[in-house]
């Protein structure tokens, strides 16, 4: 069977080359004699995979020397509460931008922790863009400040970096790492689970400076304690061993494109044929702000749920799959990963078109 071109959100693509890489390695790695999921994590062919992994990581993402990069499990969602167990330690206080379902998400986990607030929302238009933010939006004795850079479900992504002053902001990037360049120094914590853009599912990473860790609240759970993990090289317990090695390879797929630049390039083409074509028309309603537009997940509804639900299904019985949207929103999701190729949104620009002619709206 051919291969479709797969929209979803998360679990999402890989690249082909990765893919057949990891493949063509499957049963026998190097000259190893055996598949990477059989190996010892303590053994020196996986310590090597390991050490590259975090070393192609730091250069794909120009990682100051000042941050330490974790390979952990437990997603994105783990971080809700890790992030509050390791650094909601001073004056237990912190701060949430609420700018979709997964920030909400974090901001209701820390609430067990201390006093958070919501700084900013954009809930009363249904999260649709990003709200604007500046120093004095913040509690100046918050222990950090949290966002959801990109939001997945919605289709918003900050078109800005938020300035907190000297409080360290954290972010969580699960679906825009990786498609650009950005500027690490900018922030205290970033974390993603891996599974949009980076590798298979079960490989959550963590990038934090340095100076945050060591004071995690005592009641943290081992497993959960950063400093802990970052003392062990991501290497306390059994890592995901498989998931970092494919996510080794495409890091080294990107770095072979190019690198960011290169990445950000094509993501925004991609992002251009598909946005363009959505502002040229008035069949499709694009109901994210444009300057919060995200480049990554583009939501779109034609305003009738039953031809939403005729769009996705046509749609995917010629190759285009996962393109219903988040039950939250409705209407239609494209994901556009770095793994999807231009061609993918290509398709579904020309399917979008026929479809619209050949379903009049009265
Ligand atoms: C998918 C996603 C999550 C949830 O990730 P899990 O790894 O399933 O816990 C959290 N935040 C964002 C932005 C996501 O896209």
């Amino acid at each position: 069977m051919e291969r479709v071109y797969n929209f979803s959100a998360g679990p999402s693509m890989l690249p082909l080359e990765v893919l057949e890489k990891a493949a063509a390695e499957m049963v026998c790695y190097e000259d190893s004699g055996m598949s990477v999921m059989e190996m010892s994590h303590r053994s020196p062919v996986y310590e090597k995979i390991i050490k590259d992994a975090e070393a192609l990581f730091r250069r794909v993402m120009n990682i100051p020397d000042n941050y330490k990069v974790l390979f952990l499990q437990g997603g994105a969602s783990t971080q809700f509460a890790a992030v509050p167990l390791n650094f909601m330690n001073k004056n237990k206080k912190a701060d949430y931008i609420l700018s979709g379902q997964f920030s909400t998400k974090a901001y209701q986990e820390a609430q067990k922790y201390g006093d958070v607030v919501a700084a900013a929302s954009s809930k009363d238009k249904n999260f649709s863009y990003v709200p604007k933010t500046d120093t004095s939006s913040f509690r100046k004795d918050a222990d950090y400040v949290h966002i959801c850079f990109n939001n997945t479900i919605y289709g918003t992504k900050f078109p800005y970096i938020p300035d907190t002053g000297d409080v360290p902001l954290i972010a969580d990037m699960s679906s825009c790492i990786l498609s650009e360049p950005i500027d690490v120094s900018r922030f205290g914590v970033i974390y993603a689970g891996a599974q949009k853009n980076m590798a298979p599912a079960g490989l959550t990473v963590v990038i934090v400076r340095e100076d945050l860790l060591g004071n995690a609240r005592e009641e943290t759970p081992t497993m959960l304690n950063y400093k802990v993990m970052a003392d062990n090289d991501s290497m306390y317990n059994t890592p995901p061993c498989y998931c970092i090695y494919v996510a080794k390879l495409v890091y080294e797929w990107i770095l072979g494109l190019g690198g960011l630049e290169e990445m950000q390039k094509r993501n925004e083409k991609k992002a251009k044929l598909l946005y363009d074509y959505l502002d040229s028309q008035s069949y499709y309603l694009a109901p994210v702000e444009k300057e919060s537009r995200s480049m990554m997940n583009v939501t779109f509804v034609t305003g009738d749920a039953e031809l939403d639900k005729k769009f996705a299904a046509e749609a995917s019985a010629q190759g285009l799959k996962n393109l219903k949207g988040h039950r939250s929103v409705g209407g239609m999701r494209a994901s556009i990963y770095n793994a999807m190729p231009y061609e993918g949104v290509e398709k579904l620009v020309e399917f979008m078109k026929d479809f619209a002619k050949n379903n009049p709206k009265d």
